[in-house]
């Protein structure tokens, strides 16, 4: 089979010293499988001459779409388009249609004059075809060579998403031949990646070499993958629907869904199928959980409300925690999370409950108590399930293994 592979190379020091997180390429990978475009390779590379240039021809090599984000505004740090302009055999002209847009930009929207430098957003080499960009000052570039397309396309996120889909994702399938790609995904918990590969090991073994089983461990759960590409779609489907039903089965215990979707897109799901209503009383999350369940448009069907009890006086004065439990076991005990369970689901009069209580560290820790320790509730009317975790990371993943294992709590108190 002959597949058109993409290589995205994303430029910016900001990128090599981890001060902006590269979310371009991860998002770009995902769009360019979509339309059976697979992905070789991702580099970064600092705003630096030879090492743009050195990535260019590299990448080159493997692949036939070379998408390039970054270093294209017009101060002295992005050589970007000079740069591409020298690669390519050009000289830089302004494209008159930019220049209006940019002046629109200006005059219009920003409601001020325009500098030199801004004239600069509409100058492009003579030899690309300019790739407009509602979204901003500078458009994207694409440029042929040898039969490969290189499109560079600005850093800025929301600008980048938009010139790929309204412009760049549609335009490639014209260009170059796509393959199919396809992706089953099963969520697993309860089960560590390596019980998993045991558990699937003969599954696995009789997998055809067009599909490639990949596990995502991710805060307790692990994401089984199953990816199939090839040109005979029909083949394709079939081959991947059958494996999968195999996978599926054998993991059965331990699923949560069929599905590629975070934990709380399931609960909510749940909820919804049950018209039911939840609320939470969050101490060490500080409202995270509700903020996952918020996140997702429609929440207002399901979630009513949150109380963070963050300091103990909440916890006695909202949500009824005997000031003796608090004394005697403490806030981080099986005693509080049950009582601020079973107090929110009546004060909130809702269906179902979550509260949480726990050392999220780094202070705070004793010999019994060790940072990582959290008491989890979920509770419905008649009710509550307690468990006890202890996580023992960093303060952000242990705030995040917390909210993620109380959605679980509460997915599995929904299943019955
Ligand atoms: P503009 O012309 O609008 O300045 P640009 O192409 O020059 O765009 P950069 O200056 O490289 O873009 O980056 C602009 C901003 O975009 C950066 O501050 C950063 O926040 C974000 N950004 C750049 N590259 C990436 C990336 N790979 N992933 C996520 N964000 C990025």
């Amino acid at each position: 089979m002959d597949i058109n592979y993409a290589s995205i190379i994303t430029i910016g020091d900001e990128l090599l010293i981890g001060q902006v997180v590269d979310t371009n390429s991860a998002w770009m990978a995902q769009e360019l499988n979509k339309i059976g475009i697979p992905v070789k390779h991702r580099m970064a590379v600092g705003d630096t001459w030879d090492d743009i240039w050195y990535a260019l021809d590299e990448e080159s090599k493997h692949a036939s779409i070379i998408l390039i984000t970054g270093g294209l505004g017009p101060t002295s740090d992005d050589i970007t388009k000079p740069l591409l302009c020298k690669y390519f055999g050009g000289k830089l002209v302004i494209d008159e249609e930019t220049l209006a847009h940019v002046q629109n930009i200006f005059l219009s929207i920003l409601k001020r004059p325009m500098l030199e430098v801004n004239v600069k957003q509409a100058e492009v080499p003579d030899v690309c075809t300019v790739l407009r960009n509602e979204k901003g000052t500078a458009p994207g570039m694409l440029f042929e060579k040898n039969g490969k397309v290189f499109i560079s396309l600005p850093g800025v996120p929301h600008e980048m998403k938009w010139i790929m889909t309204n412009v760049v994702l549609p335009l490639l399938p014209s260009k170059f031949k796509t393959t199919n790609i396809e992706h089953r995904t099963l969520l697993t918990a309860g089960i560590g990646e390596s019980f998993l590969a045991d558990l699937v090991k003969e599954e696995e073994a009789a997998l055809p070499s067009f599909i490639k089983l990949a596990y995502l461990p991710n805060f307790g759960m692990v994401r089984l993958r199953l990816t199939a590409s090839g040109d005979d779609k029909a083949l394709l489907t079939e081959s991947l629907e059958k494996h999968f039903v195999a996978f599926k089965e054998k993991v059965k215990e331990f699923l949560v869904i069929d599905e590629d979707l975070p934990i709380e897109v399931v609960v909510a799901r749940l909820l919804k199928e049950k018209k039911a209503t939840l609320a939470t009383a969050e101490s060490c999350t500080g409202g995270y959980i509700a903020h996952l369940i918020t996140s997702m448009p429609g929440a207002s069907a399901y979630f009513k409300g949150s109380v963070v009890s963050y300091d103990n006086s909440i916890k006695t004065n909202v949500l009824h925690v005997p000031e003796s439990i608090l004394e005697t076991v403490g806030a981080v005990s099986e005693e509080t999370v049950k009582i601020m369970a079973e107090s929110v689901l009546e004060i909130m009069d809702t269906d179902y409950s979550i509260a949480v209580s726990g050392i999220m560290g780094p202070d705070g820790g004793t010999p019994e108590k060790p940072v990582g320790t959290v008491w989890i509730a979920v509770a419905k009317k008649g009710e509550t399930t307690t468990k006890r975790f202890d996580f023992r990371h960093t303060r952000d993943r242990n705030i995040q293994l917390t909210a993620l294992n109380a959605l679980n709590m509460l997915r599995i108190t929904l299943c019955g």
